[in-house]
């Protein structure tokens, strides 16, 4: 199938580096700079601008979780633009959006039923933060608004969620709402402060949590906020029992819980929702994305508890407005497509990815007999491989030598796509991957890492 294409590459090339600002940009080349030219995609194949096919490692970003070119998908979106493109969510409704949001209540764990629908992650955030002001506004204890975020988080890239971000350098130059944001440590047991083990660790945490309430005041502390594993800090898989605990400490001090699953939600840990099935969680709110339209169509959305619902509608401001809605909630096309890739995901991608994610796991897990590898860690279908300078030490390769970056060059050549972070290398392919095609994968891979130890060996960096 030919891709649209208006103009040829070279010309995109250059249009791209006068008009186009990429997202992430550094200010030496901001609004200056080319990036990889993806084409068409396939099933888990995507092609660069040169027509070289490459598995698409990453999913695009976490998201295309049924895969590219999927007609049943392509079609709904049809249909639905031709019966219904757009209507307001001010004062109008539309029948998908209704059905999805049951659809999406009955997969949610406890009492979470009620679905407030946004444009993205970032809005999805951002709506539970502001939900959680308004809260604790109409029940008449403004002071509760602190928000609880740990390094290695990465919640969005509005105003308030950015600021919940803790990964190195996301802030560095920006402003943010940190007088509202409590940071603790990153659950990473890679990471984890030298002679601890991994149970010291969790202990660690938990305690860290308990202290920084009691010094903070539970009655200024309105939210905790988290991944259930921190995808774009390094695919961050929590020690034991440590979510649980965090959970229960925060009902004991009536502090919402809201579980960031927009990586996490829709299929890539083979279930609909992870907090519960996965982790044994059930938060306050859950927070989706990426997944639920598997890429197709910008959507997110929170899933609200229904007591926080009813709070409200017994609350002794009824006439308190939630001021807070987007031109695109609970957009018709969206939901229509979210409708027909939860289809797909329950019809047997959520069964696959369960049944391939162990292969997926031992195959990759296989890397760290390489050198420069200091750790493959992951769960589902969601995976990171750590460079290390030093075993030993766990030094992490400097940022100038962008290791990742190197990785993903090489990989490039050889027909896989790689989203390198700084040391590290995340994978985490469309769930309908086959075994041979994580064979594929995975050696690709092996071979673009043993290229990167070439490399650095010789410029004697490493
Ligand atoms: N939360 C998490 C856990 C994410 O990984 C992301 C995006 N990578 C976001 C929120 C923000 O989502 P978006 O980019 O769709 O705004």
């Amino acid at each position: 199938m030919a891709a649209l294409r208006q103009i040829d590459d070279a010309d995109t090339i250059a249009l791209a580096e006068r008009h186009l600002v990429q997202p992430w940009p550094v200010a030496g080349s901001i609004g200056a700079e080319a990036r990889t030219l993806i084409g068409e995609g396939d099933g888990i194949y995507i092609t660069d601008g040169d027509g070289k096919r490459l598995i698409d490692g990453p999913a695009g970003m976490w998201c295309t979780n049924v895969g590219h070119r999927r007609a049943e998908l392509a079609q709904v979106m049809y249909d639905q633009a031709m019966a219904l493109s757009y209507n307001t969510p001010w004062y109008t409704m539309n029948e998908p959006s209704v059905v999805l949001a049951e659809r999406i209540a009955s997969h949610a764990p406890g009492d979470l039923d009620h679905v407030f629908f946004t444009t993205g992650g970032s809005s999805a955030v951002e709506s539970a933060l502001r939900f959680m002001q308004f809260y604790n506004n109409v029940r008449g204890r403004p002071e509760k608004k602190l928000i609880l975020s740990r390094g290695g988080a990465y919640h969005g890239s509005t105003y308030l969620s950015a600021s919940l971000n803790g990964r190195p350098r996301d802030l560095d130059w920006m402003d943010g709402a940190k007088e509202l944001v409590v940071k603790l440590s990153a659950p990473d047991p890679f990471r984890r402060p030298a002679g601890l083990s991994v149970e010291a660790f969790e202990q660690f945490l938990v305690t860290e949590f308990e202290e920084t309430i009691a010094r903070v005041g539970a009655e200024r502390i309105g939210a905790f906020v988290g991944e259930p594993v921190q995808a774009s800090g390094g695919v961050i898989v929590a020690p034991g029992s440590y979510l649980k605990r965090i959970r229960e400490i925060c009902r004991a001090n009536d502090i919402m819980y809201v579980s960031d699953e927009v990586v996490t939600a829709f299929g890539r840990l083979g279930h609909v929702f992870a907090s519960k099935d996965v982790f044994g969680i059930e938060p306050d709110i859950i927070t989706f994305a990426k997944g639920v339209t598997s890429g197709y169509f910008p959507l997110g959305g929170m899933v609200v508890s229904a007591r926080l619902m009813e709070d409200l509608r017994k609350s002794n401001h009824p006439d308190a407005m939630f001021g807070h809605g987007l031109t695109y909630s609970s957009h018709p096309i969206g939901c229509a497509v979210a409708l027909k890739n939860l289809d797909l995901l329950e019809e047997g991608v959520l069964a696959h990815t369960r049944k391939v994610a162990p292969y997926f796991q031992s195959q990759l897990k296989k890397l760290e007999e390489l050198p420069l590898v200091g750790e493959v860690r992951g769960v589902g279908l969601m995976a990171c491989v750590e460079c290390v300078a030093d075993r030993e030490s766990r030094n992490p390769l400097q940022l100038d030598k962008a290791v990742g970056a190197r990785i993903d060059a090489h990989c490039h050549e050889l027909g896989l796509l790689v989203r390198p972070l700084i040391n590290m290398c995340v994978m985490s392919p469309p769930l309908i991957i086959t075994e041979s095609q994580i064979d594929d994968m995975v050696s690709i891979l092996r071979e673009g890492i043993c290229r990167t130890m070439d490399d650095l060996r010789r410029e004697g960096v490493w």
